[in-house]
């Protein structure tokens, strides 16, 4: 499908990526670039890809696709760095949570010729780095396209029938809206899962400990997603403001009539509010973007049926300084 693919970070996106069209065989080359070198070695060890390089404007000579999958902070320093050595005619993209701020900073710095085609795939976990990553992260999941509506019909259709064939299923739209269904669909779920984990790290340690002992009852799914990449996620915030500001001001007015139930004891109106909610957990198990398991199909029994993962099993790359996040 490419003659030279070039990823430009190659964390849990950029590896997974990179592993998918390794194994249904949709680049000749892949390069490899990142910015540290423990990183590109864990990447090369890997067996990522065929060329590996920290310059990465070495990297993308050539290359007919390029894929940013660094954190979106650091995009236009990444560009000042490529933009000159980008081949005429390669389509430019990447994977960023975040749309509209992104494509107001790179546009500009897009050279005549280059199709600048960003995207988002909805696919991601809470662990991060090369290791993190695996084949089959994008498949049956969406992806969004937001190229400006003046951009070559072919090249937007050639990075289509590329996410299809990763196995995604792909959407084209505008960046504004990607951005506000996803501030209120990922972004602000983020945000209130780190202020209740927040919440509770500041309360006093004979609390917190009794906290951690009774976490399987709720609190423990957003630790999962609190445990998201603090630097990513930063970033999602400072760059998505406006469209997480607009959700959180609708979700705070909801909280409101909520907890006013919750005072008064509106029984009905809760249950008729949590009836509409189960309703859409249900939606999305039937449209496959969720298991229908039990408990997120978590294994329950006997400590000597149920293999539990101990800390020290718990990878180094899961926690590290770069990370990941949750289906940004
Ligand atoms: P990740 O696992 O932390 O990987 C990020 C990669 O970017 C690392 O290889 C890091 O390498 C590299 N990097 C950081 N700064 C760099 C720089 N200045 N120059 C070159 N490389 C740099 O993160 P990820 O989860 O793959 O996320 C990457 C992108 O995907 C983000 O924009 C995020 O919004 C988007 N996304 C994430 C998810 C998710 O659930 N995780 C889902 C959809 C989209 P070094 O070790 O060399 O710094």
């Amino acid at each position: 499908m490419f003659e030279k693919l070039t990823l430009i970070g190659i964390g849990l996106i950029g590896s997974s990526i990179a592993r998918a069209v390794q194994q249904k065989g949709l680049a000749k080359t892949i390069a490899i670039t990142t910015r540290k070198a423990a990183t590109l070695d864990e990447a090369r060890s890997l067996g990522l890809g065929d060329i590996y390089t920290l310059d990465a404007a070495e990297a993308v000579e050539g290359a007919d696709l390029v894929i940013l999958c660094t954190p979106v902070g650091v995009y236009a320093d990444v560009m000042a760095q490529i933009s000159g050595h980008l081949a005429p005619r390669a389509i430019l993209s990447d994977v960023g949570s975040v749309k509209g701020a992104v494509m107001k900073a790179l546009e500009p710095m897009v050279p005549q010729g280059v199709h600048f085609i960003p995207g988002h795939p909805i696919a991601g976990t809470e662990h991060s780095g090369p290791s993190a990553g695996f084949p089959d992260l994008f498949v049956g999941r969406w992806c969004v396209l937001t190229p400006k509506p003046d951009v070559d019909t072919v090249a937007v259709d050639r990075l289509i029938s590329f996410w299809g064939a990763l196995g995604s299923n792909v959407e084209v739209m505008d960046a504004g809206h990607h951005d506000l269904v996803l501030a209120i669909t990922s972004h602000v779920p983020h945000l209130i899962a780190y202020n209740i984990v927040g919440t509770v790290a500041d309360l006093e340690a004979d609390t917190q400990s009794e906290v951690i002992k009774f976490s399987a009852s709720g609190f423990r799914d957003f630790t999962r997603i609190a445990a998201s990449d603090p630097v990513m996620w930063r970033d999602v915030f400072l760059t998505n403001r406006d469209a997480v500001l607009e959700m959180l001001g609708r979700f705070l007015e909801d909280l409101a009539r909520l907890q006013r139930m919750v005072r008064v004891g509106d029984g009905e109106g809760m249950q008729e509010l949590f009836t509409r909610t189960r309703a859409i957990r249900r939606s999305i198990i039937t449209a496959g973007q969720e298991t229908a398991a039990p408990d997120f199909g978590r294994p329950h029994g006997t400590p000597e049926t149920v293999a539990l993962v101990q800390p020290q099993d718990v990878p180094d790359d899961a926690v590290r300084e770069h990370g990941g996040g949750e289906d940004a």
